[in-house]
């Protein structure tokens, strides 16, 4: 039992021993970039280190005193979160310059006034020039943290004015206990959804109190299984039919990447346990179907077009351009 394991948070603890030291020896920093896969935390982390920051009770994060409770219920007057409006959006301009007017005022009770600027790598190009400013010229009471999926979406002045903690899906093992003790989820159960999950213990999460999440990633696989028979216009009129809503083709790419990050373990024989392993029969045969190259390719395809569907582009086209790039036709 480590000292920082009562931080109201599920792994990275390298993370939290170093986040605890430096509130401790007073070092501080004035901005910090937690990076990582979705759903593995960074917000939580960000929210714990700020209850952390501005705890007034014995053992600081406490989670009892008035600081720390409004904290976790997001409802602190000097915490601001900004992010875009959906998953998928743009954060834009216009709420960097609104988040500066707030933190030009002094904190109302707490040590320090937070911004927590979340998934940053949708910023506007504006916004975050917008945001350098206030990196470059930080007042003293200000602590900014901002997460995002990829730091190389970012801009390179802006990762070098924060401190970096580069987080990592958790061990499948961590998420497994975390649902059987803190959700109550039988022992297959928990077993097999930590598999799923590969260690993004927020999706796991998610999906224990929301059963949904497991049909949507169902569809989502058998789809792309079925897309991969197909011939052109089959798979054509299959990307027809998928959402047009771009948070549902975010996650719905996602879980595709996940697959096809499996298919190459296996195509390349590697020993790492597959994450879709309720998925192992058909994983194995498109590994002896296409090969390590063409499953690489099929990798490299999704990932493309997830960060196309990012930025904005004609979603109906880079869906077709992607079952084009899709192995087996
Ligand atoms: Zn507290």
């Amino acid at each position: 039992m480590t000292a920082e394991s009562h931080w109201p948070v599920i792994g990275h603890e390298w993370a939290i021993t170093q986040l605890d030291r430096a509130i401790q020896h007073g070092r501080v920093r004035h901005a910090y970039l937690f990076t990582g896969p979705d759903h593995i935390g960074k917000t939580t982390l960000a929210r714990a280190f700020v209850m952390a920051l501005n705890c007034t009770g014995p053992n600081p994060p406490c989670g009892q005193c008035r600081s720390c409770t409004l904290t976790a219920r997001n409802a602190h007057p000097d915490i601001t979160l900004v992010e875009a409006e959906t998953v998928g959006g743009t954060l834009k301009i216009e709420q960097v310059r609104g988040l500066q007017q707030t933190l030009a005022l002094r904190p109302y009770e707490a040590r320090y006034r937070v911004a927590i600027l979340r998934r940053f790598h949708e910023a506007q190009q504006a916004a975050a020039n917008a945001l350098l400013k206030t990196l470059e010229e930080p007042a003293s009471n200000v602590i900014l943290i901002l997460t995002a999926n990829n730091p190389d979406a970012l801009l390179p002045t802006i990762i070098s004015r924060c401190q970096p903690f580069h987080l990592r899906p958790l061990p499948i093992q961590t998420v497994q206990n975390a649902l059987a003790e803190g959700w109550n989820a039988p022992s297959d159960v928990a077993k097999t959804l930590a598999q799923i999950s590969g260690g993004r213990i927020g999706w796991a999460i998610r999906t224990i109190q929301d059963p949904a999440e497991l049909d949507q990633r169902k569809a989502a696989l058998e789809l792309l299984e079925q897309a991969l028979k197909g011939n052109r216009r089959a798979r054509f009129a299959l990307a027809e039919d998928m959402p047009a809503e771009k948070t549902a083709l975010l996650t719905i790419l996602d879980l595709w990447q996940g697959y096809w990050r499996d298919v190459l373990l296996v195509a390349a024989d590697s020993r790492s346990p597959i994450t879709n392993a309720d998925h192992a029969g058909a994983i194995v045969q498109l590994a002896n179907r296409f090969g390590t190259d063409a499953a690489q390719d099929a990798l490299n395809a999704t990932r493309r077009t997830l960060q196309y569907l990012r930025s904005n582009v004609n979603i109906r086209l880079a869906l077709e351009v992607l079952m084009l790039d899709y192995p087996g036709l």
